[in-house]
């Protein structure tokens, strides 16, 4: 490849702190070592078939070709007729896959659903289940998780803390990851903890001896209290742990009072709340949250014809 390598010596240290900054490779001593985010380019231009992209020889070939054009030996416009025509192929390439089904070298993890107990399998950009609906992404907050990562998550249910996350704003941050019940869906899913709630067996059970119980677990009978960031049952919080209700304070953007607890664990059910969000489709909603039969939340929404009278929502 001595007539058709790539870049000078100049150039070729430049290229490979580029590819230290864009976190594609990380540098552990004298090793530089691909990320997971630099395997998923690869199987992206593989699987889009653009090996023009992914084989150093062919893109030296158009390096030898430009040396060619300089010396006179290829005419300009055939030299710029075979670079627009390959764009061409491999952005129409591209267009044809969604991000989902882009084919590529995907690993079956070796840990079963923490849902159903179905086999999880990497796609594109999730890993998913192939029995039930649970998914997570590969990159939360724009870090990629390596395989074994997602293997301890989904055997712990939970990673971490781990670091190289960076935020919307783009400030780098470290968190540890769980997955926790969906109020909406009743799934798994993914969640930053960033520490709030202390309650590994380590740590010391609530004292609650100076507060009023807001009702009755819905799930144990045993009392519910207002704690860190929510409502929980005593049981939840005791060593042993004996039961596993709780609730958010704020559910979907909508704040949760005590009073609204208070309704929910005596009468089955709040007054209608005005103020959720779906982190889904991003659409405001009204809803009562009501007990369910296992004990546990959810959601029931408003007579149509009465959504329908409101008109739109705010
Ligand atoms: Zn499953
Ligand atoms: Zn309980």
């Amino acid at each position: 490849m001595s007539a058709k390598g790539l870049g000078t010596p100049a150039t070729r240290a430049a290229i490979i702190e580029g590819l230290l900054t864009e976190k594609y490779l990380i540098r552990e001593a004298r090793d530089l070592t691909p990320t997971a985010k630099a395997h998923q380019l690869m199987t992206l231009l593989r699987g889009l078939k653009v090996n023009e992209l992914v084989a150093p020889e062919l893109t030296g070939e158009w390096e030898f070709r430009l040396a060619q054009m300089q010396g006179g030996t290829l005419a300009r416009d055939v030299f710029m007729r075979d670079i627009a025509q390959m764009t061409q192929t491999i952005v129409s390439r591209a267009k044809e896959y969604d991000s989902d089904t882009v084919p590529g070298d995907y690993v079956t993890l070796e840990t079963p659903c923490p849902q159903c107990g179905g086999i999880v399998k990497e796609n594109y950009r999730r890993f998913a289940c192939t029995g039930c609906a649970f998914s997570i992404t590969k990159t939360p907050a724009g870090r990629q998780f390596e395989i074994e990562e997602a293997e301890e998550l989904l055997k712990n249910k939970g990673i971490g803390p781990l670091s190289g996350f960076r935020s919307k704003m783009g400030r780098p941050f470290a968190a540890a990851l769980k997955l926790v019940e969906d109020h909406e869906t009743q799934h798994l899913k993914l969640a930053f903890d960033f520490g709030q709630e202390n309650e590994d067996e380590a740590s010391e059970a609530p004292d609650f001896s100076g507060q009023t119980s807001l009702g009755p677990c819905p799930k144990c009978r045993s009392r519910v209290f207002e704690h860190s960031i929510g409502y929980v049952c005593e049981s939840t919080v005791a060593h042993p742990k004996s039961c596993d209700f709780r609730s958010g304070r704020i559910i979907l953007q909508q704040d949760i009072s005590r009073e609204q607890m208070q309704k929910l664990l005596g009468a089955g059910r709040t007054d209608l709340l005005t103020g959720f969000k779906s982190s889904r489709t991003g659409r405001h909603f009204k809803a009562y949250l009501v007990q369910q039969k296992d004990g546990s939340i959810g959601f029931e929404f408003e007579k149509k014809e009465k959504a329908g009278r409101d008109g739109k929502h705010s």
